[in-house]
């Protein structure tokens, strides 16, 4: 396949930036010492998301142990977990107005639990201070901690993601420190655990991936009992990481909308700036109606 690095027209007309929103809500995370994977991996959305006022809190710090080589978050050693983050995202969903709130965190594989107590704190707290509204967590592999899933999925949350981000034959390249057979055991230990949690996970595309092994992956996802499912185009972050391999048309991803709804997905996002958390309360409303 042919490597380009500029991004066509149609794809930069989608990418759109309302930057007196956008600095809005990062004055409101900053003053609350918190963080938002927004900004942490310059999602294309910002913007749209940002004035909608939605966004995706990342718990844990701003700071990675892993690195994943098309992943625009800091990577290094990071702080320890603060205690007043629950409260303070809780003091931020109710300022900001929001109905559906996505939690996720860089991945800790420097604590004992992988930020698994962080996670049930903030649940507990949203659950709590903010009623009404449903909470997504986006988890990390927790190294195939299963005590420590459990400890997450024994809050209940409204909703259970873990992306898988890519085909198993890139895993090397892609997600060096990752195991694609742990990512689908994790999504089937928590079906297993609570069979009314419902599961979600993602892929980009435009890393070399061949179409059968998309195709693959969407029936190990079933076979984990996971119904739904984003699908969207990686977007190198800087020339330090992964190049773009392909710009994959609409076409292409209404291609694979169609195949996993054909297989049993009940819902399914699949374009360009799709991205986990992409219209996610739209998501997650649509997957009650199935
Ligand atoms: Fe980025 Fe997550 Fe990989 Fe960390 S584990 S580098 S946050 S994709
Ligand atoms: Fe944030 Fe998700 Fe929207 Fe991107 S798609 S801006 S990560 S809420």
């Amino acid at each position: 396949m042919q490597m380009r690095e500029r991004k066509p027209d149609w794809l930069k007309d989608m990418i759109a930036l309302d930057r007196k929103d956008l600095r809005e809500v990062k004055l409101t995370l900053r003053g609350l010492n918190l963080h938002s994977v927004c900004e942490g991996a310059r999602c294309p959305n910002i913007g749209e998301c940002f004035t909608s006022k939605t966004a995706t809190f990342m718990i844990l710090g701003d700071t990675c142990t892993r690195n994943c080589r098309f992943c625009a978050v800091k990577k290094g050693i990071p702080a320890l977990p603060d205690k007043r983050e629950p409260e303070n995202i809780a003091k931020a969903a109710n300022l900001m107005g929001l109905k559906h709130i996505v939690v996720t965190s860089v991945t800790r594989d420097d604590l004992p639990d992988g930020g698994a107590h962080q996670f049930k704190e903030v649940i507990r707290t949203l659950k709590r201070e903010c009623p009404g509204t449903t909470v997504e967590v986006l988890i990390p592999d927790l190294r195939g901690d299963w005590k420590a899933l459990a400890e997450i999925v024994e809050e209940h949350p409204d909703l259970l993601n873990h992306n898988l981000e890519t085909v198993p034959s890139l895993y090397d390249s892609v997600r060096p420190q990752a195991d694609y057979g742990r990512s689908i055991k994790l999504l089937k230990s928590a079906k297993e655990m609570d069979s009314t949690l419902i599961t979600k996970s993602g892929i980009m595309v435009g890393l070399g991936e061949k179409d059968e092994e998309v195709l693959g992956v969407m029936d190990d996802l079933l076979e984990a009992g996971c119904c739904l499912l984003t699908i969207g185009q990686y977007l190198r972050p800087s020339l330090e990481h992964l190049p773009v391999v392909e710009y994959v048309r609409p076409e292409k991803f209404e291609f694979y909308r169609e195949k996993a709804l054909e297989k049993g997905f009940s819902f399914v996002s699949s374009g360009p700036l799709v991205r986990s958390s992409y219209h996610a309360a739209e998501l997650f409303a649509e997957s009650k109606t199935h």
